[in-house]
């Protein structure tokens, strides 16, 4: 099935630009932004350079030596006021997302912008509660406490899906621990950044948040090997962090790594099938399958199996697939043409490494404007040993497989064979056997008898090569803080040591 929209796409008012010291500049080169609905251009966005990398991080550089001293109800105030500067145009910002990177206009309406501004306004509270410690010791004459203190500049890399959440993400815990930020948003994902700074800009000082646009290979690299930039945050592939790491390490620089995943859920013969499948469906179609923690495995016992995949196929052939701004439409287009024919690719392989596609496995035919747009079908595949790529590689799409164990330890062994380790989930009835296996699980999350809740407050981060750090949690803040200790003498007498 499909729907086409009376196309209402956001128009922009102008080209999107650089953010340096408060002001939006697009004198330089530029890249046009493309609608995935159609393939068609809908906006312009200014090309950084490596020299306006540096001028960013100066201006950020130097805007630190204010707001570090900045008071916490200053921090607390600028957050609170850009959430509520986010929530005035919700209509607004799902129509820019939606015409941005393909996501259901019913989809970004609930989540992208309550997200955000939630996830705002937890890190202005928090703003608050930026505390050192005081560490225990035996002598009586000394004090040791410690101060916690913001790192500096915090160069922010971030993908193009979620991409106002993602934002919060990084800028919220940075702000709010009186860092300043230099953000490069993805080259598939800039006007909702632009427009994010540009309200941010009306509530923070000057330099305080800075965007610089363009392509990662030359404005994300030159960001990231910049030796004023004190901590590196990035949010992306597996393979872009290879590169990244790299480059820090050159510079000395720490990194956070927020990285792709294999979520696996597995659905134990006692749970609840029409539950587990309802949820199983939200975790790989949710967002057109783009999502770090999607539920791209399922590990279903042989019991239920069947009765499993029935229900699953049975509801994916009814999805609406079509125009990322019609209401009606359940599923959209893939972010790009390039990323559509990496999903394709892999799923090429995977269907001959011996998988099978019980629902989609191609690209749906629909109408123009929508024939240029970059639309897969969901698919779900079986594979039921787990032997194929399909298992263990992260296709970033709306692209499932399920497959078939007969007892736990074999659930627990096949679920953790993959180099990932960001979610997954265990569906059953039996409350030991819930709580043993999301011990046994290698997993940053692991969600019981449900799917993809992530409240903020909750830590956010993987194991293996999902990454390192946690987001989202009161625990971000030590990410973007160090402690200095204060070592007190508390008395004046010496011991005799020297005559
Ligand atoms: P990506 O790694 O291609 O790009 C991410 C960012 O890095 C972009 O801004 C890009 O321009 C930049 N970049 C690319 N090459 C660079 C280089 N050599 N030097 C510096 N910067 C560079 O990722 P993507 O395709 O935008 O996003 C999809 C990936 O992100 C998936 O793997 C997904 O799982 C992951 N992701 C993870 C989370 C999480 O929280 N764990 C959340 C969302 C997405």
């Amino acid at each position: 099935m499909f729907s086409v929209a009376m196309r209402h796409p956001f128009v922009p008012a102008g080209p999107y630009g650089l953010h340096i010291g408060g002001e939006e500049t697009v004198s330089g080169g530029r890249f046009e932004a493309i609608e995935p609905s159609t393939g068609q251009p809908w906006a312009e966005v200014a090309q950084a350079t490596a020299a306006d990398v540096d001028r960013a991080v100066a201006t950020a550089r130097k805007a630190f030596q204010s707001w570090r001293h900045s008071r916490p109800a200053e921090r607390q105030e600028a957050l609170w006021r850009l959430a509520d500067a986010i929530e005035a145009e919700p209509e607004r910002w799902a129509r820019l997302l939606a015409t941005e990177n393909g996501r259901p206009i019913r989809e970004a309406t609930i989540a992208d912008v309550p997200t955000c501004a939630g996830i705002l306004r937890f890190f202005s509270g928090l703003s608050r509660d930026l505390r050192g410690d005081q560490v225990p010791v035996e002598r009586e004459e000394t004090l040791i406490y410690t101060l916690r203190e913001p790192l500096g500049v915090i160069g922010a890399l971030i993908p193009w899906n979620s991409p106002i959440i993602t934002v919060a993400n990084k800028v919220g815990p940075a702000l709010a621990a009186g860092n300043t930020v230099v953000l490069k948003p993805s080259e598939f994902a800039s006007p909702s950044v632009v427009e994010f700074a540009r309200l941010a800009n009306e509530i923070l000082p000057e330099g305080v948040l800075n965007v610089v646009t363009g392509y990662g290979p030359e404005v994300g690299a030159a960001l990231v090997a910049h030796p004023d930039v004190a901590k590196v945050t990035f949010t992306g592939g597996t393979a872009t962090a290879r590169k990244i790491m790299a480059a820090a390490g050159e510079a000395l620089t720490p990194t956070i790594m927020e990285l792709g995943g294999k979520g696996a859920m597995v659905v134990f013969d006692d749970a609840d099938v029409e539950a587990a499948v309802a949820d199983a469906l939200l975790g790989i179609f949710m967002a057109n399958g783009e999502v770090c923690v999607a539920a791209s495995r399922l590990l279903v016992q042989a019991g239920i199996h069947d009765a499993f995949s029935e229900r699953f196929a049975e509801v994916t052939e009814r999805i609406v697939v079509g125009d990322a701004l019609d209401p009606a439409t359940q599923f959209g287009p893939l972010v790009t043409g390039q990323h559509r024919e990496r999903v394709s690719a892999a799923l090429a392989r995977a269907l001959e490494e011996g998988a099978v596609a019980r629902v989609g496995g191609g690209v749906p035919e629909l109408p123009a404007p929508l024939d240029g747009g970059f639309f897969v079908s969901p698919t779900l595949l079986v594979d039921e040993r787990g032997e194929t790529s399909a298992s263990r590689e992260e296709f970033f799409g709306p692209i499932t497989v399920l497959e078939r164990f007969e007892d736990e330890a074999e659930a627990i062994a096949r679920a953790n064979a993959t180099r990932y380790g960001l979610a997954a989930g265990v569906w059953t009835e039996n409350l030991g056997r819930a709580h043993r296996v999301a011990a046994a699980l290698d997993a940053g999350i692991v969600w019981v008898n449900k799917w993809f809740d992530m409240p903020v407050g909750m830590p956010m981060g993987g194991v293996k090569d999902s990454g390192f750090g946690r987001e989202l949690s009161a625990e971000t803040l030590h990410e973007y803080s160090a402690p200095k200790v204060v070592n007190v003498d508390l008395s004046s007498a010496r011991p005799e040591l020297w005559g």
